[in-house]
């Protein structure tokens, strides 16, 4: 699986016409090496070049963490007294004329690089890795599966009136959904944002001392790292208990759920990114919301949270299959309410695949 992905990889570097791809933290070097740099003020370096041996240049105390590949790389351990950049830089050697450098990687060893290379043209890993990563192989697509099962676990407790809502703050109710994430599998916690009628409508809100009322909405989105790297993504609204939503929610509401489900249907193999937005965004602004649905619909996910492919106006690159994306459109009324919709999808050979299954309704709890 690696040594394919190194293939593929080194491919696109023809493409590109880029000689040597360095990779530090971040979520590059563990999708093709399977291992992952520590955010240390030691350097951890993978030197790929188009051709020759990859080498993993990392510090010794961090060697014994490194699962061995000889098919992938080799190891070069380096000493607290020696200078990794300088090794690095004779790595990359004076033929190398473009050099393509992980987007995360600290700028300080990227400075002490350009001084040591100053012929070289750079150019952001990204470029490379970014259109690789965006299409999941099966496994992967399986690994986002079980992400997106342990969340809807999470947003089923949630419907299901098992959370309690009414007289808690939404950061307590913030810190149980991270409890549950984790009780459902999650290695670590990314966000969980609770988020209470006013207060809805905006879109990241931090959740913080505002008390749950009864008989409003109540906007949870939620998601977290598997242990295995894979990350779940879901949003969920539901309302508290009371005389269920108000008409004006409740008309919001239905076209919120319509122009979700009609995005989701439309993320089909061959359509633009930006026309999967675009039918979203055509139904609310039909439903009379236009002007309050204030960003993008959906992002790529995989190892990090937000990743290519984005669904975006101006974003042309056709959807093909492996492509794993949010569709979340809102809408937000501010200082009122607002909602949104968030689904983890897959496209595929056979039409788009929504990771996520728990209801889109907007639930009326008794919690
Ligand atoms: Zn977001
Ligand atoms: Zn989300
Ligand atoms: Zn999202």
């Amino acid at each position: 699986m690696f040594a394919d992905r190194v293939r593929r990889t080194r491919e696109r570097m023809s493409e590109l016409g880029v000689d040597v791809l360095l990779l530090s933290v971040g979520a590059d070097l563990p999708w093709l090496t399977g291992y992952e740099a520590m955010p240390l003020e030691r350097l951890t370096m993978l030197v790929l070049p188009r051709e020759g041996d990859a080498t993993l240049v990392v510090p010794r105390l961090e060697a014994p963490r490194v699962t061995e590949r000889p098919d992938v790389f080799a190891v070069h351990p380096w000493d607290e007294t020696d200078d990794p950049v300088g090794t690095v830089a004779s790595m990359v050697g004076r033929s190398a004329s473009t050099v393509a450098v992980g987007d995360r990687t600290w700028a300080r060893f990227l400075v002490d690089l350009h001084a040591l290379l100053p012929a070289v043209t750079w150019r952001k890993g990204s470029d490379v890795t970014a259109p690789l990563r965006a299409r999941k192989d099966a496994a992967e697509v399986d690994a986002l599966r079980a992400a997106s099962a342990a969340a809807d676990r999470v947003a089923r407790q949630l419907q299901g009136s098992a959370i309690p809502l009414v007289g808690r703050t939404e950061r307590e109710v913030s810190q149980d959904l991270a409890r549950r994430l984790v009780a459902e599998g999650h290695a670590h916690v990314n966000f969980a944002i609770v988020a209470a009628g006013e207060n809805a409508a905006s879109p990241h809100h931090e959740p913080g001392d505002r008390v749950i009322r009864a008989d409003e909405l109540v906007l949870c989105d939620f998601g977290g790292t598997m242990p295995d790297g894979y990350c779940s993504d879901i949003t969920r609204c539901v309302w508290t208990g009371g005389d269920g939503p108000t008409s004006k929610v409740r008309d919001l509401y239905a076209v919120l759920q319509d122009a979700q489900a009609q995005a989701v249907r439309a993320a089909v193999v061959g359509t633009p990114c930006e026309d999967v937005d675009g039918v979203a965004r055509r139904l609310i602004a039909d439903g009379g919301y236009g002007d309050h649905f204030i960003h993008r619909t959906g992002h790529g996910i995989g190892l990090e949270e937000h990743e290519d492919p984005y669904l975006v106006g101006g974003n042309c690159e056709a959807l093909a299959p492996g492509h794993a994306f949010s569709i979340e459109p809102g809408i937000y009324l501010a200082g009122e309410v607002g909602a949104r919709i968030e689904d983890i999808v897959v496209a595929t050979d056979d039409g788009p695949e929504s990771l996520n299954t728990v209801t889109h309704d907007l639930v009326v709890v008794e919690a």
